[in-house]
């Protein structure tokens, strides 16, 4: 890729700052001319995606030029009278960057990594928020700075490609959004959106808040029922009419939402499969007495029974069949039971586990995931439907084939029930 652009360097006590100009971004500088040059190449990307999100600026917004500083020695800017006194002070606290209208100022970061992720961070801030219209929410704002912000660097043609969902953090190094949220899941936090939206007054200087709002938007741009829905949000950014709009587009569905949401977020992995990890909601009916049969598909993730149990009422499950967790390096067979030789959540791979959707999502604590087995029992803690997967990685799922045919009845045992012999097949 070809970039145009404009040197200006005057020289300044104590160090050199440098103005590179392009198209959309005028940015002062004292890193490396190689480590500047990399800036511009990935600013003049995140651009185009955003403009392909949310199209161009209005012809009247400041944002159709951004002026940013990445500054190894703020005091050097300060003097040269590019970096205001509050944000100079601002960057002194926790806070590594900070946007204000069409400008912002980030310190130099260590990893070539970072320092674009935190530029497109900023960046995204000015493209989106110089619109005029209200302040939009900020689980909005910077979870959208996130995503914009997370990229990766095609190997072969050095390209950036940024909004995308990491297929292995190692490329990424510095994010660590995933291992944030995995730390908080084991710690028995999957917060709602309502919390997270509340952590931005309560916790908004942990980093973590940003790793979930983050999540939440990805989740949401990714998810074939929401994605077009999060994308309509993105025409609202100046128009005042952002609230109705997430009510609209995403609202109505609030329970449902929050409940797959909490058991995306509880298992997300890098390269985590949003299409196939979607959940079909169907229509759910009691247990019948003399019970159902259900298919549970391997290569998706939590899928509905169309059950719907009761608080403290036993359900016995009993499924047989064989399916095929991987084919290389060679296949994989498994049975409802999982292969104990690797293990995902705690458990081995291919187990049939089951979770109950409650009538309302009222906690902020993972998804009670009830290991079951080929022979399982479950003591729902709530009324709710129940659902059912066969355990393995929500990035692994498009190599699984076949499925098991799973027996539910009550749990009082049926005259005439074979429940208690092992399957076979
Ligand atoms: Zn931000």
């Amino acid at each position: 890729m070809v970039l145009g652009w404009h040197v200006l360097s005057f020289p300044l006590l104590g160090g050199e700052i440098t103005r590179y100009e392009t198209g959309h971004l005028v940015l002062h500088t004292d890193v490396k001319p190689k480590t500047a040059r990399m800036l511009l190449q990935a600013f003049d990307t995140a651009w185009k995606t955003w403009v392909a999100e949310f199209g161009p600026p209005p012809g009247n917004s400041a944002a159709r030029r951004i002026i940013g500083c990445v500054m190894v020695r703020p005091e050097d800017f300060s003097r040269a009278g590019l970096l205001p006194r509050s944000i100079e002070e601002f960057l002194e606290g926790d806070h590594p960057g900070k946007h204000q209208g069409h400008r912002f100022w980030m310190k130099d970061q260590e990893s070539d990594y970072y320092r674009r992720h935190l530029m497109v961070h900023e960046a995204t801030h000015c493209f989106m928020t110089t619109r005029g219209g209200p302040v939009l929410p900020a689980w909005y704002l910077e979870g959208t700075a996130e995503l914009y912000a997370t990229h990766v660097v095609d190997p072969r043609t050095g390209r950036f490609h940024f909004g995308v969902m990491p297929t292995d953090s190692r490329q990424l190094p510095g994010w660590g959004r995933l291992g944030m949220m995995r730390r908080d899941v084991r710690r028995g936090r999957v917060p709602r959106f309502e919390l997270i939206s509340r952590l931005w007054t309560t916790e908004h200087n942990k980093i973590e808040t940003y790793a979930w709002s983050w999540a939440y938007c990805r989740f949401l741009a990714s998810h074939p029922t929401y994605s077009t829905g999060f994308r309509e949000l993105g025409k609202h950014l100046g128009d005042g009419k952002f609230d109705v709009a997430l009510e609209r587009v995403l609202g109505s569905r609030s329970d449902v939402l929050q409940f797959e949401w909490q058991l995306a977020a509880r298992d997300m992995v890098p390269g985590f499969d949003f299409r196939r990890a979607a959940i079909r909601f169907i229509r759910s009916a009691p247990l019948s007495p003399g019970g159902t049969m259900v298919v549970v598909a391997a290569d998706r993730g939590w899928q509905s029974t169309g059950v719907r149990v009761e608080k403290g009422v036993n359900v016995k499950l009993v499924a047989s069949g064989r399916f095929i967790l991987a084919r290389e390096p060679r296949p994989w067979i498994s049975t409802a039971a999982g292969i104990s030789f690797r293990y995902h959540a705690g458990l081995p791979l291919g187990r049939l586990v089951g979770v109950v959707q409650p009538d309302r999502v009222t906690s902020d604590k993972p998804p009670r995931v009830v290991s079951l087995g080929s022979q399982g029992k479950l003591v729902p803690e709530t009324s709710g439907i129940l659902f059912l997967r066969l355990n393995d990685f929500l990035s692994e799922l498009s190599d699984n084939t076949g499925s098991v045919t799973v027996r539910i009845t009550t749990g009082t045992d049926q005259p005439g029930s074979d429940s208690d012999n092992a399957p076979t097949r």
